[in-house]
């Protein structure tokens, strides 16, 4: 399996999924237009219905529903999304994320500059 010029697996595929969701997240508005939180909350609900994993999408469809979407900034938004993936993480049997270094994570890169 070539990793780099094959179909994903749907481990590369939720890595890449995440990647998009957490940067976007990290960088949506910290005061979004109502256009903004209306495209934001378009690109979640959508998930559920093109997510091309039928089972996890399912899912995460009822979590959505569960857990109705923080659009209202950056931080909110980024929040959500973290605990949404701790769901997915804690469904799959895997440790919880530290949402505090969310934004170190996927914005801001670690202090000592090693990601720089
Ligand atoms: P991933 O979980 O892909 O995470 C990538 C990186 O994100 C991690 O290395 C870590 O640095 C960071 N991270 C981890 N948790 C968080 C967090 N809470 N907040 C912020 N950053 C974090 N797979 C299944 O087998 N069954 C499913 O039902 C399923 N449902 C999914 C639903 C959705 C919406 C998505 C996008 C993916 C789903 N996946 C599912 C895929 C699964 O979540 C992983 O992407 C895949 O197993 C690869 O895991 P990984 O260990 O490489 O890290």
């Amino acid at each position: 399996h070539n990793q780099t010029n094959c179909p994903p697996r749907s481990e590369e595929l939720g890595r890449a999924t995440w990647t998009f969701l957490h940067t976007t997240a990290a960088y949506y508005p910290d005061r979004p237009t109502p256009t903004q939180r209306a495209n934001v909350l378009s690109l979640i609900r959508a998930l559920p219905l093109l997510y091309p994993c039928s089972h996890c999408a399912d899912d995460f469809g009822e979590d959505v529903k569960l857990n109705a979407p923080d659009v209202s900034g950056r931080a909110g938004l980024s929040r959500w999304l973290c605990d949404r993936h701790n769901e997915v993480n804690r469904k799959l049997g895997k440790a919880a994320f530290d949402c505090s270094k969310t934004d170190e994570r996927w914005k801001d890169g670690p202090a000592d500059g090693s990601c720089d």
